[in-house]
């Protein structure tokens, strides 16, 4: 292909709007346009590295027994009336009507889909299992897309479900799934974790999350090097603190303070000269309905997720200030446990603390020495805090450390959720009726695409990794006004593209500088230079995109050498 011929509008400009990386660098290098608010085009080099992520995913679905099929994007509402889901989607699900005033989703997800496609027509435990997946767009009205294709409100999944008859059956096919995504992205040179997850309102037990790595990831992992323990920081658990012996200090009588105008742990802090570690902050939170306080020790950080799941709510929302100052009769930054008109949850590491300070449901007001029990019982107390690096490992007790990374992949046990719900079911060898007991696993393509461009760029702009990149190779004749020049760069073309390579030659009249720029820009990983120099030697430059050095290689050696290099990434 000739760079004068390819569509990928570049801009000199980074566009204001965009806050990351990828999508500075795919709105730059012309690979994507917006059309509306997380909504996007994908030029013809994004759509080249998009069809070969999805080649490898077809492949890899296709070589664990997965059939591929293609469901309707528009799906009717009384499926998801069924499934129970219709009320408890939200606003995050886009709906319209039909002219017949019916209800429509444009699908987020299919499990209702594929549960009522399967119940139709699968009847026997002869049929199972069965894996079946498609690759489509998917769409959710976030509140605010950002992040260019790591949030759209429309992007591009593959979602495979399962379906078995037993619980073995669906740890099988979990496995195979677990194994086929491993083989992706090493596949795709994606340096990626494979971590505990949590389920959230999809529900089902058991959850892994493909984690790309990457410093600007939006997802914190905990790690253990002893026993490779990983898992989302919304997930790991925090092992219960173990009571010290007899260490425990005397309850003191409780007191009351005046404190003006302190309203946060700093603030507790400096004026009563305290530690975080003796101070309990209480969050107060909306959840389907009624005020409710989480409980943690002043330095930590509150797990809404695990909050979320204690509670088994639909909502959880942060409580709005001025609405809990008229409905409470207390600022926020007063609220505490004791006599509290909400329901309280504490974390666990409350119970093991001793006359410790906390707001006293009155403004400008504190209690010192409040002790768990005898000043206030909570509804329940439970694992409610982020786990940090230091923690004690959950399986080994090492110490944990943190990381950052971006979820490419989910894979999750439904077990009957669906089936269940929309009355999906098959006879079992005896002739009894049991419902399917289902999997579903999903890759998003459009935002693996964004993630690869997260962990591989540098200032100059994209690196794609060989397996993915748009192009393999670009040649680039350093003036093509020179016949020897222009006469070496086609005969190489046609060496390359003779043997299946990919290869943009670029013969636009631009200095050299620009086109090195550009080369740079859009990630091309192997570059072939071709200049008056190295002409007179009969040699030309190659230099991988990843590396700085360039190297002279003989003319006669060049398709040798290229296949050497593609052979080892
Ligand atoms: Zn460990």
């Amino acid at each position: 292909m000739k760079s004068s011929e390819i569509f990928n509008p570049t801009l000199r400009e980074v566009p204001s709007e965009a806050e990351i990386v990828s999508h500075q660098l795919l709105l730059r290098a012309g690979f994507i346009r917006k059309n509306s608010g997380g909504v996007y085009s994908y030029l013809p080099l994004a759509f080249r590295v998009l069809k070969k992520i999805m080649n490898i995913v077809r492949e890899e679905m296709d070589r664990a027994g997965g059939q591929e099929v293609l469901m309707p994007i528009i799906q009717p509402a009384e499926l998801w009336q069924e499934s129970g889901r219709w009320e408890v989607y939200g606003d995050e699900m886009f709906r319209l009507k039909d002219r017949h005033k019916r209800s429509f989703a444009l699908g987020p997800t299919h499990e209702e889909i594929i549960t009522t496609l399967v119940k139709q027509d699968v009847h026997s435990y002869r049929d199972l299992p069965l894996l079946l997946y498609q690759i489509q767009n998917k769409y959710r009205d976030e509140i605010r897309p950002r992040f260019g294709l790591m949030r759209g409100r429309e992007f591009i999944m593959k979602d495979l479900y399962s379906f078995d008859i037993d619980e073995d059956g669906l740890d099988l096919s979990y496995k195979k799934m677990y194994e086929a995504y491993s083989r992706i992205f090493e596949r795709m040179n994606l340096k990626y974790r494979v971590v505990e997850a949590d389920s959230g309102a999809i529900g089902g037990n058991e959850s892994h999350e493909f984690m790309v790595m990457a410093s600007s990831g939006e997802a914190e992992i905990v790690y253990c090097d002893k026993c490779h323990y990983a898992a989302n920081v919304e997930k790991a658990q925090c092992p219960a603190p173990e009571p010290d012996g007899a260490k425990r200090a005397e309850a003191r009588p409780l007191e009351k303070i005046h404190t003006p105008g302190v309203r946060t742990v700093e603030d507790v802090m400096h004026s009563l000269a305290v530690p975080a570690e003796s101070i309990v902050k209480t969050l107060i939170y909306w959840a389907d309905g009624e005020y409710v306080g989480a409980v943690i020790r002043g330095d930590r950080e509150l797990n809404e997720v695990k909050l979320k799941n204690l509670l088994g709510c639909n909502e959880l929302l942060i409580a709005d200030e001025n609405q809990v100052s008229q409905v409470l009769g207390v600022s926020v930054g007063s609220l505490g446990p004791v006599g509290a008109e909400f329901k309280v949850y504490a974390d666990q590491e409350i119970e093991l603390m001793d006359n410790f300070i906390c707001g006293a449901n009155e403004d400008g007001y504190h209690l010192m020495n409040v002790n768990l029990g005898r000043d206030f019982v909570p509804e329940t107390i439970a694992d409610l805090r982020n786990a940090i690096k230091g923690d004690p490992c959950p399986v080994c007790s090492a110490e944990l450390d943190t990381t950052r990374g971006i979820e490419v992949g989910h894979i999750f046990k439904l077990g009957t959720k669906y089936s269940e719900a929309m009355k999906a079911t098959f006879l079992d060898k005896n002739g009894q009726e049991r419902p399917f007991i289902m999997g579903c696993y999903g890759i998003g393509i459009s935002r693996t695409m964004a993630a690869a461009v997260e962990q591989n760029h540098d200032e100059n702009g994209i690196i794609w990794p060989l397996p993915i990149a748009p192009y393999q190779l670009i040649i680039v004749p350093i003036n093509t006004k020179k016949t020897e020049q222009m006469d070496l760069a086609w005969s190489i073309y046609e060496q390359l593209s003779g043997q299946g390579l990919e290869v943009i030659i670029d013969d636009r009249d631009e200095r050299a500088g620009v086109k090195f720029k550009d080369a740079d820009l859009t990630g091309i990983p192997l570059r072939i230079t071709i200049g008056p120099k190295a002409l007179q030697e009969n040699k030309v430059e190659v230099k991988k995109r990843w590396e700085n050095e360039t190297v002279l290689i003989a003319v006669e050696d060049i398709v040798e050498e290229i296949n050497s290099i593609l052979s080892q990434y």
